[in-house]
């Protein structure tokens, strides 16, 4: 499988460059040249497959330079019940009748980008040794992001993970869960200032090209090919466990931010996974809920971004969306440049005409969800099955309900557990409501924190960078 560009205008990929590189040379996003096609024959031969089996077999339609048996390897070492606390990796249970929840998020973090971050973390390491270099990645986090790429990380030869965080600006479990990693390789620097200024810190040292080529600075970000393909496995899972036959069509409703993990459901759907309709659910940012009812794609300025109670989803622009756009101008890549020429210059742009296939041929729908309504969500969803949702996952709870068609079975993706997510929970369920917790993390506020607040300056991060990279050099 090679991989091409949105814009049109970089060589052909294989899967491992693609894996370290993030951004085409053209500021595309990179795609496969093609989608294998599953036929319902296939997935009844997948109907028994364990999860890192099911795995092994999508992922190795998109990946033909890394050999099958080191690639069951990875696999089987990322897919661990020690790892995601079940056999099943991503169980599904049902709400109520024709409403499912997607259990994602029993990994370390316990947000659903540990199932595609863990994978990373040993992909990375296996690709930088047979190729004998090293990486240092650098990032920017609010909150779930940074720790799923710390705890997929650490401890990997050949990887440091600088990341940026706002200080005091997290939430106290938040915190805890990354600053509080011992291992070496892991830099968790706090900024005096917020999550805009991480970023515009982040910007500032990628555009540095001579400091980013000394010291081998790299990114893994939402738009890294790897982790759209690690996401695809669990639609593909999902539909097989609660249909009886291949003909069946389900649809999903997905918490959406970055539109990354509903991306994988528009490729799985690609493949031939008979999925009904793909729901994008937003909260009050609705950037994305706004292009999926009118085709207008309008992306905000950071200053319009509200800051909500499920704030994985708090975005101002949604960097994946140019994948789904490809397909959707029949991989015009003359097209998508001009396109995203406008959204560069600040303007966005008007796809109304294509509204029919937006909504038909692809089977996009979309909702939106406030504060208040996550909160009776949260509630309502308590009392009637004694589940407690997080917020985000509550946003898509909501949505599904508000757009379900009558007999339309829908599955919800669940992107993180409630323990993440305290006081909404408190603030819906009760404040004395005991959150569920997993044992590993009881007290974890009062475990030993390691980090280092640095003031709001690219300069002075850059030279804590470079020192303890030398310093991690001369103690090798
Ligand atoms: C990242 C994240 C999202 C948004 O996912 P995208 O792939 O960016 O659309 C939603 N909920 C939670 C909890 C997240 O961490």
């Amino acid at each position: 499988m090679k991989y091409i560009s949105t814009r049109g205008q970089s060589p052909q990929m294989s899967f491992c460059e693609v894996l370290l590189s993030g951004l085409a040379q053209d500021g595309g996003l990179l795609m496969p040249k093609e989608y294998p096609q599953i036929s319902s024959a296939t997935l009844d031969n997948w109907r028994n497959l364990t999860y890192p089996e099911l795995a092994f077999q999508i992922m190795k339609l998109f990946i033909d330079d890394i050999p099958d048996e080191d690639l069951r390897y990875l696999i089987n070492k990322t897919y661990t019940k020690e790892n995601f606390a079940t056999d099943d990796i991503t169980p599904v249970y049902k709400l109520k009748d024709n409403l499912h929840l997607l259990s994602l998020s029993n990994g370390p973090t316990l947000a659903f980008k540990d199932v595609a971050m863990q994978l990373l973390g040993h992909m990375f390491e296996y690709v930088l040794a047979k190729q004998k270099r090293t990486i240092n990645i650098l990032g920017a986090t609010s909150g779930d992001t940074g720790s799923a790429a710390e705890y997929a990380m650490r401890g990997k030869y050949g990887i440091n993970v600088f990341m940026l965080s706002p200080n005091g600006k997290m939430s106290a479990f938040q915190r805890a869960q990354m600053y509080s990693l011992q291992d070496e390789n892991i830099f968790n620097i706090a900024i005096e200032g917020m999550f805009d200024d991480c970023q515009d810190i982040i910007k500032a040292i990628q555009s540095d090209s001579s400091f980013k080529e000394e010291y081998a600075i790299g990114t893994i970000n939402s738009i890294n090919w790897a982790r759209i393909l690690a996401q695809v496995v669990y639609y593909f899972k999902s539909y097989l466990e609660i249909t009886k036959t291949s003909i069946e069509r389900i649809s999903y409703c997905v918490p959406s931010g970055n539109f990354g993990d509903i991306c994988a459901g528009h490729i799985a759907r690609m493949m031939g996974l008979p999925i009904n309709r793909l729901i994008v659910a937003t909260n009050e940012n609705d950037v994305l809920d706004e292009f999926f009812q009118s085709g207008q794609y309008r992306p905000r300025a950071a200053r319009e971004v509200h800051v909500t109670s499920s704030p994985s989803m708090d975005i101002a622009k949604a960097s994946n969306l140019e994948r789904f756009v490809f397909d959707l101008v029949e991989r015009d890549a003359t097209q998508i440049d001009a396109l995203w020429s406008e959204v560069s210059a600040g303007k966005g742009f008007d796809l109304n005409g294509r509204i029919d296939d937006i909504h038909n041929k692809f089977g996009f729908n979309s909702g939106k969800c406030t504060h208040a309504q996550r909160i009776e969500t949260i509630r309502s969803t308590y009392e009637s099955t004694q589940v407690v949702i997080d917020p985000h996952t509550a946003s898509g709870v909501y949505v599904a309900q508000q757009v379900a068609l009558p007999n339309e079975c829908i599955v919800c993706l669940e992107t993180a557990l409630p323990a993440k997510f305290e006081e909404t929970i408190q603030e819906a369920l009760g404040e004395n409501f005991p959150v569920p917790r997993p044992k590993q993390w009881e007290g974890i506020e009062k475990k030993e924190q390691k980090f280092q607040v640095l003031p709001n300056n690219a300069d002075v991060v850059k030279m804590f960078i470079r020192e303890n990279i030398e310093r991690s050099q001369q103690s090798k």
